[in-house]
């Protein structure tokens, strides 16, 4: 099997696991306990993976990082939070800006926050993937109350003009927050100096382990105010009670530091097997195209349609090379892809796209037999159905 997924998920590294493993058994302590060893060690640990996190996206204050089960919750608790939070001022506003292109996890959220009486406004991408900062600062109204804006693409890789856009929120005095998924630990990151103020992330998109993700929210003035999703213990400043799970969170923090240590040269071996497949697909096949911009995208991310080819089909004729269609979120949905979709193509052209992601573990090796596999599918497809090639 050859694994070209990633952005689906990522395997959790070796030495993440490595990391994790005292914790389970031997040190097994609730990071709350106060009165032992047990609890005073976990809480240790705890804090020192926040510093990680908090300094691995240029957050000032480790405080600042909220656990989470993953950026799904981080997402929620950023929306909902700040939603809920300002309806339950007097003039607090209740007006949300998001984009078409966002991962469900926000555009879903927003949407529900729209069926309880928010006004939520999706801005449309251009055909290569961007959001216009100048259309987010016309849709700011004196109600407008945050801006959530996909650091990455899940799909298309399209990096957006996140300081830009930050900058608009800013001057306007929005709060702005970024899934940031996709990005941490591929692209740099840097909360501070990009302008902003929540985000969320998860590890499994980066080496770690699944179900442990972060929210930051930044400290200082003016002040971020969120209501929690979740009640209880009042773990996590208030904002996300529940035990820590304190194996996921050390492991979290270890593959952040792996991904980090070795970010600049990873994705420029990325990018090199990336040109290496497409220009190896391009010189057997025509009709190739790249969906969503090449050149500002995540470097493991390619997005391709083949002309006159159904996915589904192309997919199910490869067996032994793990890719998808879209998004693995939302395969619960038969539908198109709506990332596609937002970028003005025909639904035609969405069924006939593929997302290739390779990863820490993809070989030079591995793309050239993937590459061999899909000319071979895409070439007995289109002789099967030669008036559509
Ligand atoms: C994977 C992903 C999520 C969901 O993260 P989970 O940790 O699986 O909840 C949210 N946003 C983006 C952009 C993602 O890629």
């Amino acid at each position: 099997m050859i694994y070209l997924d990633h952005q689906a998920t990522t395997p959790a590294d070796a030495r993440v696991v490595e990391a994790m493993a005292p914790w389970w058994t031997r040190d097994f302590g609730n990071a709350a306990s106060r009165t032992h060893v047990y609890g005073w060690r976990a809480e240790a640990a705890v804090e020192a993976a926040r510093e990680t996190l908090a300094r691995a996206i240029g957050a000032g204050d480790p405080r600042e990082i909220i656990f989470t089960s993953g950026a799904t919750e981080s997402d929620n608790l950023a929306l909902q939070g700040v939603a809920h939070a300002a309806r339950a001022r007097r003039g607090g506003g209740d007006h949300l800006v998001t984009v078409a292109t966002e991962h469900p996890a926000v555009l879903d959220t927003a949407r529900a926050l729209a069926r309880e009486g928010f006004a939520v406004t999706e801005l449309p991408v251009d055909p290569a993937g961007f959001v216009d900062p100048d259309a987010v600062a016309h849709a700011i109204n004196e109600r407008t109350i945050l801006v959530s804006v996909l650091w990455a693409n899940n799909e298309i890789g399209v990096l957006q003009p996140i300081e830009a856009i930050a900058a608009v929120c800013r001057q306007r005095g929005v709060l702005f927050h970024s899934d940031a998924a996709q990005a941490v630990g591929k692209v740099p990151v840097d909360v501070a100096a990009a302008g902003v103020d929540l985000l969320s992330w998860t590890a499994h998109k980066l080496y770690g382990p699944k179900g442990i993700g972060a929210l930051r929210v930044r400290s200082g003035r003016p002040r971020v105010r969120l209501a929690p999703l979740l009640y209880g213990g009042g773990h996590e400043n208030g904002l996300r009670s529940g035990t820590l799970p304190v194996p996921l969170i050390v492991g979290f923090a270890k593959a952040v530091e792996l991904a980090l240590a070795d970010l600049e040269a990873e994705a420029d071996r990325l990018i090199a097997l990336r040109s290496r497949l497409l220009a190896r697909l391009r010189a057997e096949l025509d009709g190739v195209l790249v969906n969503g911009d090449l050149e500002r995208r995540l470097p493991g991310n390619l997005n391709l349609r083949f002309a006159g080819i159904d996915a589904d089909a192309l997919l199910a004729a490869l067996p032994e090379v793990a890719l998808s269609t879209g998004s693995a979120c939302s395969s619960a949905r038969p539908e198109p892809s709506s990332v596609l979709r937002a970028l003005g193509l025909p639904d035609a052209e969405v069924r006939a796209s593929i997302r290739l992601g390779l990863g820490r573990s993809t070989t030079s090796e591995d793309v050239d037999a993937a590459a061999d596999r899909i000319i071979a599918a895409v070439r007995v497809q289109r002789a099967q159905r030669p008036h559509s090639a």
